[in-house]
């Protein structure tokens, strides 16, 4: 789920003790696991209350709490979001999906105090059911994270991070909705520093050993503009068409970045 923006006066990047940084790794790998069980999920026929419901349960029989439930009100455990829906769809009964369709899956989990949080985006029927434009679209999204995780190394900068998203969805000439974006994880879901998905290299706050952030890329097919629907939670593309959402928790060290929802 996206950082909402915050109206606090400058930002307080809280750094992780190695005692906060293990109990996090867990509730990651809880996010991670709920995150591929939603994913195996997705097939035509099958409503996003189900995959909703099994994610719960998930969860929760890991001791562990849907992050997002109840957060700000969002009334799911995950967000499901299907094509031109960007992030923040609601779980619901009649909400079925068709072969073809591109799904996006955010989920978080909380485990002893600490947050998890992590998205992908899903062929529903398999890549073969899918169009070339939506699968183009998708592995570009899933790219630009990867470049932007090479850029998590401590003394580089959130606008690195920014950066290497922006250069690799505009390059492929995709659009990035500019009211959304990645923020720092912990005892908190949404802490700062704000990592927005475009930006100039070289600015915003350092990379520290010891901050975890979640770092999510969000792609428009055809247009940077978005619209919240009449449910006052699903954003959508402007022009009604494709989007893409990754995302995963990573934690900055002195050496390689460690991506702590990546299941090894
Ligand atoms: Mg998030």
């Amino acid at each position: 789920m996206y950082g909402f923006p915050r109206r606090s006066s400058g930002t307080k990047i809280i750094i992780k003790t190695p005692r906060e940084i293990t109990i996090m790794r867990k509730s990651a790998e809880i996010s991670a696991l709920a995150l591929k069980h939603a994913g195996e999920m997705v097939k035509p026929g099958v409503t996003t209350w189900e995959i909703n419901r099994a994610i719960g349960e998930f969860i929760k029989n890991r001791g562990a709490k849907a992050s997002f439930r109840g957060l700000y009100g969002f009334p799911g455990n995950a967000c499901i979001s299907i094509n031109d829906e960007l992030i923040h769809g609601i779980p619901a009964r009649k909400r079925t999906l068709c072969k073809g369709d591109i799904v996006s899956i955010d989920v978080g989990a909380n485990k002893d105090g600490y947050h998890g949080d992590n998205a992908m985006t899903f062929y529903c029927g398999g890549e073969e059911a899918c169009s070339k434009e939506a699968i183009k679209l998708v592995r570009t999204c899933e790219q630009s994270l990867q470049n932007a995780i090479v850029q998590c190394v401590s003394g580089n900068r959130v606008g690195d991070i920014s950066n290497a998203i922006q250069q690799t969805l505009e390059g492929a000439g995709y659009f990035i909705p500019e009211d959304y974006f990645g923020h720092g994880v912990g005892r908190d879901l949404h802490e700062d520093p704000n990592v927005s998905n475009f930006g100039k290299p070289g600015r915003g706050p350092r990379l520290t050993p010891g901050m975890t952030i979640a770092i999510e890329p969000m792609v428009c097919e055809s247009t940077k503009k978005t619209k919240v629907m009449r449910d006052k939670w699903t954003v959508v593309e402007g022009n009604g068409n494709l989007t893409a959402h990754f995302e995963h928790t990573i934690l900055i060290t002195k050496d390689e970045p460690l991506v702590m929802t990546k299941l090894v």
